[in-house]
């Protein structure tokens, strides 16, 4: 060990690889870090190439840390070599006639957003982490957030990247072309496999127009079965503009508009359900449209009350409630999850939930908010016990009560060590068998992220 630390300080300059103090001082996030070995960091692809060659041969096990705002422990470095990508951060090239940009994967997602819009493009990825998440992180995490309804995750966003593999090998396949069938899409395996099969260093992304008009609302309902009817009616008269969804379930709106939270609500307490609508679009005439698609929506009762915002003070404080998320944290200890399903089992879901937990906990709390337009729901469940048996216990009915609607146990925050149980609910035998496959041929070793999202030697 002490022989590859030195090699990795000749190969990177002993400044750049962290241990002890240093190392453990790196090692705080959203989700438990562990306790690297050491924290390396290079600046270019042949610098990481150097890193995993050596770990390679040494066997060593190598974590990539973006942002460290991952929610499932998927950047779990204990006993690793942590590779922290935070100084390739370089925004190469906006190719503001093709629409792409060329970013190093340490780049945070909102320093990416502000260089394009300033060239008056636009990148649709927005997520509450923004400060701090980077590109990298948010492809190797398949990232979503709240306009997948219109753009998609970043998978649709990615044309090229480069990665490096377990051996060293630096594969570039800095693709900008948005059309390209010319044999296997291979950046594929890096997108969302959460470092286990390469690490991400640089990407090439598609980039739109910067829309001239945003339009933000606020509606509440009565009753679930409005709001699928609601958003199917916003997409279509929307004309394509729709790109949020957004719903509060009731208790969640309560947290996020009674102090200590700052938010005032902008419709009174009492609906079961508030949704944030947003829409954006090229010309002001957008704020004309939504207000006429709105008013239609409210007299056809697919919803019972709306407020538009006027001004962006009242479009940021609309969203602001939406992004309160650490208002959940008043309920702790709490367990987050993350799930995906279809619209039409997801009424019965969060009933049978709530009735499970409380049959087990009569005083459990459950605040369920998310992405309807993606089917994402975030779910945030306090029993009081924050013992591993609770936790498991759960679990057990958070994911148990997906299994009837073949639903996911992630839909957007990955699998990492959190969620490796519980891969098996979601995806089949041959479908974990495929990836083990991916995972040898890639990986033989097992350097990369091992043991994250399944163990490549485990059953089932
Ligand atoms: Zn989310």
């Amino acid at each position: 060990m002490g022989d590859l630390i030195s090699h990795l300080k000749t190969a990177l300059r002993a400044e750049h690889v962290l241990t002890g103090a240093e190392a453990s001082e790196k090692a705080q996030g959203w989700s438990r870090l562990g306790a690297p070995r050491a924290v390396v960091r290079p600046a270019s692809a042949e610098d990481v190439s150097r890193v995993l060659r050596a770990c390679h041969a040494a066997r060593q096990p190598v974590v990539a840390w973006g942002g460290k705002t991952g929610l499932v422990e998927g950047a779990n470095a204990d006993g690793a070599i942590a590779l922290s990508l935070e100084r390739m951060h370089a925004i190469e090239e906006i190719d503001v006639s093709g629409g792409t940009v060329t970013v190093g994967a340490g780049c945070t997602l909102q320093a990416l957003c502000e260089a394009v819009e300033e060239k008056g493009l636009f990148f649709p990825l927005d997520l509450g982490a923004r400060g701090s998440a980077t590109i990298g992180g948010n492809i190797s995490t398949n990232a979503g957030g709240n306009r997948v309804l219109r753009y998609g995750m970043i998978r649709e966003q990615v044309l090229g990247l480069e990665a490096v593999l377990a051996d060293g090998t630096i594969l570039s396949s800095l693709n900008h072309l948005l059309k390209n069938n010319a044999g296997y899409d291979l950046k594929q395996l890096f997108i969302g496999s959460e470092g286990t099969l390469g690490i991400v260093t640089r990407a090439v992304l598609r980039l739109r127009p910067k829309p001239a008009a945003q339009s933000v609302a606020l509606l509440a309902s009565d009753s679930f079965e409005c709001l699928p009817r609601l958003l199917r009616r916003l997409e279509k008269d929307l004309g394509g503009a729709l790109s949020a969804f957004e719903v509060m379930w009731a208790d969640f709106y309560t947290l996020v508009t009674t102090p200590p939270a700052h938010g005032t609500p902008p419709i009174a307490h009492g609906h079961p359900f508030y949704i944030l609508v947003e829409a954006l679009g090229g010309d002001e005439s957008l704020s004309e449209r939504f207000e006429s698609v709105l008013g239609d929506a409210l007299e056809a009762g697919d919803a019972a009350d709306a407020v538009i915002a006027k001004s962006q003070t009242e479009r940021n404080r609309i969203w602001a409630l939406r992004d309160d998320v650490a208002q959940v944290a008043r309920n702790a200890p709490i367990f987050t999850f993350d799930v995906s399903l279809r619209l039409s089992a997801m009424e019965a879901y969060v009933a049978q939930v709530k009735r499970d937990l409380a049959a087990r906990w009569p005083k459990a709390t459950c605040i369920v908010f998310g992405h309807l337009g993606d089917g994402n729901l975030h779910v945030i469940v306090g029993v009081g016990d924050r013992s591993r048996e609770a936790r498991s216990a759960v679990e057990h009915i958070v994911y148990g009560a997906l299994k009837p609607s073949n639903g996911s146990i992630s839909a957007e925050h990955g699998v990492g060590l959190e969620k490796r149980a519980y891969l098996s609910w979601t995806r089949n035998e041959s479908e974990i068998a495929l990836m083990r496959t991916l995972k040898r041929a890639l990986d033989p070793e097992n350097i990369l992220n091992p043991g994250k999202v399944f163990e490549v030697n485990g059953e089932g």
